[in-house]
């Protein structure tokens, strides 16, 4: 018997969306190797092998992941705010009367944002010390992967996946499990990077999202038509799709100066491409069929 050396082999080898066409190189070159796109739906995919994911994966179940400053912290609350009234509005029902379910939850900020909007929240989180911390804090998380809940059927009324979809070789199956736990009629909530936005035309491989090292364990890259195909092949019809925010350098790749010139040209931008559908962050709201 021989021992295999570590596959250098791309961890993804095929559309994770399951188009099932071929995949051609871009010119978008990363530290791994050239993103490929699906010549189908426009998917981007790292070439990145299972080893290097899963090194960089490991990044999240770090003790002082994701505890963003004061400030930081109250955008958040802005953000879920208004994706919270979203899912109230969509689904025609008070907080009170709304389970919900934050899937890869990290430390629960948008299941305490939830819970004090008077939602009735959970989280699901795998790294297993962020999941402890959660709890600690008085939060209701729970340690592991969503399939490993073994929730009932028709359990919840909304889901979401925040900045979870660009970390999953094989999606189809988590949105398939999103939709058996949740009710017909019932709202799945996805946010992840926009890879046919302005921010990627203009910055290709400097984009820091891009960056499995930068960003850990990113390998698979949407657009709102991907998304749509997604939701389709999943049991999920596409409510409203929503992108925001362009931007042309990352802080400190750059002079000051000219950061600070692209990031007013890219303030003018940040409306356009919300009617465009070109910002750099994307957000989903499904309903389930
Ligand atoms: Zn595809």
């Amino acid at each position: 018997m021989t021992t295999q050396p570590p596959s250098s082999a791309p961890y993804i080898s095929a559309c994770p969306v399951g188009c099932g066409t071929s995949l051609a190189s871009t010119e978008i070159h990363l530290p791994e190797g050239p993103l490929r796109r699906c010549t189908s739906c426009g998917q981007l995919i790292s070439a990145a092998s299972e080893s290097r994911y899963w090194e960089t994966m490991a990044s999240f179940n770090a003790p002082g992941f994701n505890q963003p400053a004061p400030r930081e912290l109250e955008r958040r609350r802005r953000v879920a705010g208004r994706r919270l009234k979203t899912i109230s509005r969509l689904l025609g029902k008070d907080p009170a009367d709304i389970r919900l379910v934050d899937i890869g939850c990290s430390r629960g900020q948008f299941v305490d944002f939830a819970a004090q909007a008077g939602f009735a929240a959970e989280g699901v989180e795998p790294a297993p010390d962020i999941a402890a911390a959660a709890r600690a804090a008085g939060l209701n998380v729970h340690t592991g992967l969503l399939e490993e809940q073994r929730y009932p059927d028709a359990a919840f009324d909304a889901a979401s996946l925040f900045e979870v979809v660009e970390h999953l070789r094989e999606p189809l199956p988590l949105l398939q499990e999103c939709r058996r736990i949740l009710k017909p009629g019932g709202v799945l909530i996805i946010s992840t990077g926009n890879a046919a936005s302005w921010t990627v035309g203009a910055m290709g491989a400097r984009w820091d999202y891009f960056h499995i090292e930068k960003d850990g364990g990113h390998i698979s890259f949407f657009n709102p038509q991907s998304i749509t195909t997604l939701a389709t092949v999943c049991g999920f019809n596409v409510e409203r799709i929503e992108t925001s925010r362009v931007k042309f350098h990352e802080k400190g790749d750059v002079s000051a100066a000219l950061y600070t010139a692209g990031k007013i040209a890219a303030e003018l931008l940040n409306l356009p491409a919300q009617i465009a559908g070109r910002g750099h962050d994307l957000l989903a709201y499904l309903r389930r069929r």
